[in-house]
């Protein structure tokens, strides 16, 4: 098999005494949509900051595309194609749609400026559903839009993995339905997602592979299904 676009090698993470993550390792191969799951507090939301570059590991490491990334600032990560969703309403939420997503395409390898990124811009907008929201202020845009905003812009970065941490939570059973439309798009496509994530409809539709903490360690990883149905995972999330 090829080298794994993600490794994730024993890896670590200490909060003063706590042990957020302990000694995760999990791969993800070019092409797959994995999820994270696990009850609240077992280490996912740090699992994903370690590898975004957000946090830096107190042991073990985390390669992309065959190159240690784990302790790269978290700008140089995204330039080497790991995208992250933000809750870019929080920061830029005075700017317009366009404009947010045109500031993603400038900051991508051979950037984009001017014209070029505000066609380009337009574009992905359209992608996410967001075409006839462009001059909106990302602050003016209904949840659901401004989900599909943050997705837009982490497009812009060109990834070559997307991160997603609970990008479904929080929509309705219609929105969630167009949301999961919107991934399974970019996965058909060959995008390779990592996603935390709760909604378990979503998990099933999109997920092939699922790796599941507890504690800050792995207790299982595998096919969607047989992984749902172990009864480690039964338990930790019972146990919560
Ligand atoms: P999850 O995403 O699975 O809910 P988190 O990664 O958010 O879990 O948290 C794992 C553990 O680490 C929790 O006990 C949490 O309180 C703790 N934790 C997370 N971030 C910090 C931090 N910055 N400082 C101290 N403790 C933290």
């Amino acid at each position: 098999m090829s080298t794994p676009l993600l490794e994730i090698k024993a890896l670590s993470k200490r909060f003063g005494g706590l042990v957020a993550v302990n000694g995760l390792s999990f791969d993800v191969h070019a092409g797959e949509v994995v999820g994270l799951l696990g009850p609240n507090g077992s280490g996912k939301t740090t699992a994903m900051n370690l590898v975004s570059g957000a946090l830096a590991p107190s042991a073990g490491e985390v390669r992309f595309a065959g190159r240690r990334i784990s302790g790269l600032p978290s700008h140089q990560i995204a330039r080497l194609g790991v995208a992250r969703t933000f809750q870019l309403v929080r920061v830029l939420g005075g700017m317009n749609c366009r404009d947010n997503v045109a500031a993603g395409l400038a900051f991508r390898p051979g950037g984009l400026h001017g014209r070029a990124a505000a066609q380009a811009a337009q574009q992905l907008l359209e992608r996410v559903g967001l075409g006839a929201q462009a001059g909106l202020a990302a602050s003016e845009l209904t949840y659901i839009d401004q989900k599909r905003l943050e997705l837009a812009r982490a497009l812009a970065l060109a990834p070559k993995l997307l991160l997603l941490d609970e990008w479904l939570a929080g929509l309705n059973p219609t929105e969630l339905q167009q949301g999961i439309a919107l991934i399974a798009a970019l996965r058909d496509e060959g995008m390779t997602v990592l996603m935390v994530e709760h909604v378990m409809d979503a998990v099933h539709a999109l997920c092939s592979r699922c790796v599941v903490m507890n504690a800050g360690a792995r207790i299982a990883d595998g096919a969607t299904r047989t992984v749902l149905s172990d009864p480690r995972v039964i338990e930790a999330y019972l146990g919560s």
